[in-house]
């Protein structure tokens, strides 16, 4: 079948880990997982069209619904905090 170059496993574009066809949804033309697909802030789900992907400085990718898209960045660092999110460690792979 395929070579193990293209075994380019389908990552979460939210919480890296791996996407099974099931959970899978495209959201800005990265795949995640249903679960992950909600908002940064209050955590509700998301809806495609009706939300933002936007990268929070330190804290990598995150959705925000159709309420929370506008925020300012600051309140959007101040969500996620408050939801418990860490910040990512700044080693790459
Ligand atoms: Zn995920
Ligand atoms: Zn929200």
């Amino acid at each position: 079948m395929f070579g193990d170059t293209q075994q380019r496993e389908k990552k979460c574009g939210f919480c890296n880990e791996e996407v099974s066809k099931a959970d899978e949804m495209i959201v800005e033309r990265k795949p995640v997982h249903k679960n992950c697909f909600k908002c940064g802030v209050c955590g509700k789900e998301c809806k495609v069209g009706q939300s933002l992907a936007q990268q929070i400085p330190e804290y990598g990718w995150f959705f925000f619904c159709f309420d929370h898209r506008l925020l300012s960045p600051g309140e959007k660092v101040e969500g996620i905090k408050a939801k418990g999110y860490q910040k990512k460690a700044a080693s790459k792979k």
